[in-house]
């Protein structure tokens, strides 16, 4: 007596279709170069791993060192003076919000409206301030021929002492 195996067609267990997690706002590098094209500027491989590195985390405040530093851990191979050149042409294009707090100390924001910062001290470290948290009551004129563009407030922060 032979034993025939059955051939009972296979039933493939059914898997849930469509079960990939989400992505959160990552932007895509099809959106990274449509945002570098609308700004003027030719979505070369540098440029869209550091606008990768900038706009795929929410507002961002970072300085050139910091940003190098980032792309050094991600594999990039780029000079710290590629990177800040890059952040200035981004800035250049609107990409960016360029704040100089202290002599070469240059933070580059990823909001580009208007808004004010904290910035503690000791750190060097920048968030924002609540929108319209902070009032003017009063402005210098502006010289003659000039125009009042915008008015960045730093508001500068230390620890307590105790
Ligand atoms: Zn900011």
């Amino acid at each position: 007596m032979t034993h025939v195996p059955s051939t009972s067609a296979d039933r493939a267990p059914t898997r849930p279709q469509g079960a990939r997690g989400e992505g959160a706002s990552r932007p895509s590098e099809s959106e990274l170069k449509t945002k570098l094209r609308d700004a003027g500027l030719r979505p070369t491989v540098q440029r869209l791993s550091l606008c990768g590195l900038l706009f795929g985390n929410g507002d961002r405040h970072v300085s050139a060192e910091a940003l190098h530093a980032e792309a050094r851990e991600a594999g990039l191979r780029m000079s710290l003076s590629t990177v800040y050149n890059a952040l200035n042409q981004f800035a250049g294009a609107g990409l960016l919000r360029e704040i100089a707090v202290q002599g070469p100390r240059t933070y580059f924001h990823t909001r580009t409206s208007p808004h004010h910062h904290f910035m503690d001290e000791s750190t060097g470290r920048m968030f924002d301030a609540v929108d319209g948290s902070v009032e003017f009551a009063r402005l210098p004129a502006p010289p003659e021929g000039m125009e009042i563009v915008g008015c960045d407030v730093i508001i500068r922060l230390r620890k307590k002492k105790r």
